[in-house]
């Protein structure tokens, strides 16, 4: 018997439950022992009856006093009652619906119980539905493993044990100085302690090597994918760097943060490799001003950038933003959406063709097939993550190879984008340009409304604009008002003298579009909508902001909202309106008051929800990891990180033949989120 062995061939499986253990994913011996438990029970300390810790799961060793006896209780359910001693204590097991317990427990025969021990007030001590065993056997921690219906974990355990039973060694895959050098165990101790614990200290080392080994594939992986896309050349390769040219257009000096990602962007643009890096920062952070200098520093090397950007309205807001900034500069600029005039998307493509234009500003028309560049070198997405990734790639097969920078505003710890964007370089911008005035935030409840409703009044009279969110609903929920129903009574009631607008995820395109340019232009006063505007448009009149049902939304996208507005001249607030009493509410919506860091949110938010929530339904590309968990194993991450540059170094792809053991673990980590 190998690993390779299909798991009908262990002794006591046979095809029925070969097909249970396949649902869980169990096919052969080695993905048996792959499977690893989810929790374990600790039978190696044994307590007597009456040191035995109340409500624990614990474990007692006692004998069996008489045999069980059956009781009815309602319709066909019974309960079995029995008395065990220790020779000083005494405890009543009690058994639910259990037609074999008086043949499997003895009387005058030890066992071990694990199970919890209640005081009943007029049986002592009793433990309701023990697991037990024989006593003669060695008391050990036992494993307990995910289980379905056809499977459960007493029979995973029993398989285990016959497979360690009829394997040899299991063979060590990784080099000598490997596990020695970061104080590792062998992966067949590890493996078997993983099952069945000699003790909780082995049980710790066999975790250890097992989370390095995964963290160890994950960078391996993610290093060599980033070196096969090294293997393009680009034609786009930089000359000069015209920052300093650049300055002179802008109305402001640029922050310390922003230089240093310009530098590092140019960095890139400068080798005959095609760039590929993100850029992230916090809702107004500038990451225009760093898109600018870039396309300048392109256009002054001869070649040409496309912007891309989620929304009409928002291309349009970069084109005229960019107008200005250039205006004294021979760059010329076009825009291209998919709602312009045919003749207007002819002379702009036109202008594109022939290199007369540098600049394209636009929405997926951008990418659309019928346009052709004469010589594009930068391909800029903003807000990436409502772009897919063939869309991207579309854009950037329309040159030689162009370079393609990334921004996005969605902030995540450093340490988690360096693992999610493997294959991409990521500069940071964690500085906010000077003289920013925090937004001023609240929380209140419901009862708080009429006086809400009037503070808006006070700033919309004032000339500011609006924002009020309603979180989206799933149908059949009765205690919150939609986004639409809300705008009705708003519109009629409380707001009928004013100009208020819906925005809603459902509403055709064109519409959407209409009322974010009829916002911006100061048409509407109040917008009502959901969460649709996250990526919205530039308002910087927009200066209020009442969210609704606040507790229905997560930190980062709370913080996401209450970017839209804090962006210009007046002071900022924003309102949590919630009647939620729940921990977790209540701490998100104190990080919201105390702080607007977006990176120290993100870090909250993460610590509130844990990874796994934190990206929600969002592909993020990882491969998913059994047992390590990135943000709290970084010590175990580093050493893996640190090997896994020292392999790549001396063999780039994984192709030499004494890697070729790793690459198998590679490859099969990577198997199914790359499809490689
Ligand atoms: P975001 O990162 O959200 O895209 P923007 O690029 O829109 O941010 O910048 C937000 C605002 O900050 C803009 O009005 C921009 O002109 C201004 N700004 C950007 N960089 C600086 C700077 N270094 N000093 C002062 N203002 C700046
Ligand atoms: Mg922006």
């Amino acid at each position: 018997m190998n690993f390779s062995t299909e798991i009908r061939y262990l002794k006591g499986v046979g095809s029925v439950r070969a097909e249970g253990l396949h649902k869980l994913g169990i096919d052969t011996v080695g993905a048996l022992l792959r499977y690893y438990p989810r929790a374990y029970e600790d039978w190696s300390k044994v307590y007597t009856i009456r040191e035995a810790p109340l409500n624990e799961n614990i474990c007692i060793k006692a004998t069996v006093c008489d045999t069980p006896s059956k009781v009815r209780i309602k319709g066909n359910k019974f309960i079995s009652k029995t008395t065990v001693t220790d020779g000083v204590g005494l405890m009543t097991l009690t058994f639910f619906n259990n037609k074999y317990i008086n043949t499997m427990l003895k009387e005058g025969e030890e066992y071990y119980f694990f199970g919890k021990v209640t005081m009943n007030r007029y049986a002592g001590r009793e433990m309701a539905s023990p697991v037990f065993q024989k006593a003669q056997k060695d008391a050990k921690i036992r494993p307990i493993y995910p289980q379905n219906s056809a499977i459960n974990s007493k029979f995973i355990e029993k398989c285990v044990e016959t497979a360690f039973a009829n394997i040899d060694e299991i063979p060590e895959y990784m080099p000598e100085r490997m596990i020695s050098g970061n104080g590792l165990c062998p992966l067949d101790y590890t493996i078997r302690n993983i099952h069945f614990p000699e003790s909780y200290q082995a049980l710790a080392k066999a975790r250890d090597r097992l989370i390095f080994d995964e963290l160890f594939a994950l960078e391996l992986g993610l290093l060599s994918i980033k070196n096969r896309t090294h293997t393009l050349k680009t034609g786009c390769i930089i000359k000069k760097d015209f920052t300093d040219e650049f300055v002179r257009c802008l109305p402001f000096k640029l922050t310390g943060a922003q230089t240093r990602s310009i530098g590092e962007a140019l960095g890139d643009m400068k080798r005959d490799e095609p760039m590929n890096r993100l850029l992230q920062g916090d809702v107004g952070s500038g990451k225009t001003a760093v898109a600018a200098a870039l396309i300048y520093t392109m256009a002054k090397n001869g070649f040409q950038s496309a912007m891309m950007a989620p929304t009409e309205v928002l291309a349009e807001q970069h084109y005229a933003t960019f107008q200005k900034l250039f205006k004294d500069t021979d760059i010329k600029i076009v825009l291209l959406t998919g709602s312009m005039k045919a003749a207007e998307k002819k002379a702009a493509k036109q202008a594109l063709a022939s290199g007369e234009a540098a600049l394209a500003i636009g929405t997926h028309a951008l990418i659309q097939q019928d346009v052709e560049y004469n010589s594009l070198g930068l391909v800029i997405t903003d807000e990436q993550h409502r772009f897919g990734v063939a869309q991207r790639s579309s854009l950037a097969a329309k040159g030689d190879n162009p370079h393609i920078y990334v921004m996005s505003a969605t902030p995540i710890p450093r340490t988690l984008a360096m693992m999610m964007y493997g294959d991409l370089n990521v500069s940071v911008l964690d500085e906010l340009p000077p003289g920013r005035k925090a937004v001023e935030t609240y929380q209140v409840g419901s009862e708080y409304h009429a006086r809400i409703y009037s503070y808006i009044k006070k700033y919309l009279d004032d000339g500011a604009q609006g924002y009020v969110v309603c979180p989206l609903i799933e149908e059949g929920e009765l205690d919150i008002t939609p986004a639409e129903e809300y705008y009705k009574i708003l519109s009629q009631g409380e707001f009928a003298d004013y100009r208020v607008g819906l925005l809603h995820g459902q509403m055709k395109p064109a519409d959407k579009e209409r009322i974010m340019r009829d916002f911006a232009n100061g048409v509407i006063q109040l917008l009502v909508s959901t969460v649709v505007i996250e990526v919205g448009v530039d308002v910087p009149n927009a200066a209020i902001m009442v969210i609704e049902n606040a507790e229905r939304f997560g930190l980062s996208q709370l913080h996401q909202l209450r970017g839209r507005i804090g962006r210009g001249e007046r002071k900022s607030t924003c309102v949590l309106v919630s009647d939620a009493q729940n921990e977790e509410a209540t701490a998100r919506f104190r990080v919201m008051c105390e702080t607007s860091d977006g990176f120290r949110i993100a870090n909250e938010d993460l610590r509130l929800r844990g990874p796994g929530d934190f990206f929600g339904k969002r592909q993020h590309g990882l491969p998913k990891l059994a047992l390590a968990d990135i943000l709290t194993d970084t010590e175990l991450l580093m050493k893996a990180q640190r090997e896994a540059c020292a392999v790549i170094e001396n063999d780039r792809d994984l192709s030499k033949p004494e890697n070729a053991k790793l690459r198998r673990q590679v490859d099969y980590m990577f198997r199914e989120s790359y499809g490689i």
